[in-house]
């Protein structure tokens, strides 16, 4: 029997990158997945790949009315949720003397505040089902990268956030833990290596592994921390980097 069959995902930036790489893990383990993004487009392109395992919605999750009523229905569809995986983000690139208040918002209002209204949203079918959360976070909420500021201070709360929902909601059966990524070839990344030349080729070298990841590396650590095999497992940050928070920076 496959690990998650029957099961309700909700994954939000299911449409691209890591969260259309979990979708797919999801569903080819049995579960429904309710895919929530922004981008109509890449949703319905999802859609007619995947087929009626999938249950695409647009939600711009800085939207907290949007994203309510999106848990609503999911919840009145599907009658309940598993699990949620709070993954969509975005990540300008910026010292925080050259970050604009409307960047360092945009940044805040989808990496954090959407966490917070989509797992607020969804609590109440999460204790009911004694499901669990996965955040994606990254190694810049552990650590710092360089030039990314906004990105690095959201990540971070993020990963104390996660701490907190696991202490907080261990006693009504909700688990929460978070994966760490390196960088990951997605068109997040993708899109910085193109306004910063030489980019790719300085990430690649602090990869002790010798390159990014592909989406499809980080989707186990997620399913691991999903399921029940995981179940006393709570409040982990689990780095998913070919090794980069390992090494101290000392050249070779
Ligand atoms: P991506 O750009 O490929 O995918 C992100 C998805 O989120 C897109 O489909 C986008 O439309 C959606 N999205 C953006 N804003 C949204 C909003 N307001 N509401 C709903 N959906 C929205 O990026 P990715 O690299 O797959 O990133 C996914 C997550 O992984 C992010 O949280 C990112 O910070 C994190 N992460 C990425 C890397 C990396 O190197 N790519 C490393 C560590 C962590």
């Amino acid at each position: 029997m496959s690990r998650f069959d029957g099961a309700i995902v909700v994954i939000s930036g299911a449409a691209s990158g890591i969260g259309l790489a979990l979708t797919k893990g999801f569903v080819a383990k049995g579960a429904m997945v309710a895919a929530l993004d922004v981008d109509e487009k890449a949703l319905s392109r999802l859609a007619d790949e995947i087929g009626p395992q999938v249950f695409p919605m647009q939600v711009d999750v800085a939207d907290e009315q949007s994203v309510e009523q999106a848990i609503q229905n999911i919840v009145g569809r599907c009658g309940g949720i598993d699990v949620l995986i709070n993954n969509a983000g975005i990540a300008p690139t910026g010292r925080l003397g050259e970050t604009t208040t409307e960047t360092w918002r945009r940044i805040m209002s989808i990496d954090l505040d959407g966490v917070f209204y989509l797992t607020r949203a969804a609590l109440p079918a999460l204790m009911k089902s004694g499901g669990n959360i996965v955040m994606t976070a990254s190694i810049s909420g552990t650590s710092a990268d360089y030039a990314y500021s906004a990105y690095n201070a959201a990540k971070g709360a993020l990963v104390n956030l996660t701490r907190s929902l696991a202490i907080d909601y261990a006693p009504m059966g909700v688990r929460c833990n978070a994966v760490a990524p390196g960088p990951v070839r997605t068109p997040l990344i993708e899109a910085n290596f193109r306004s910063h030349p030489g980019l790719e080729e300085a990430f690649i070298r602090t990869v002790p592994l010798g390159r990014l990841a592909e989406p499809e590396d980080v989707v186990a650590a997620f399913m691991f921390l999903a399921s029940q095999e995981a179940s006393f497992i709570n409040g982990a940050i689990l780095p998913v980097d070919g090794g980069v928070a390992a090494w101290n920076g000392q050249p070779d």
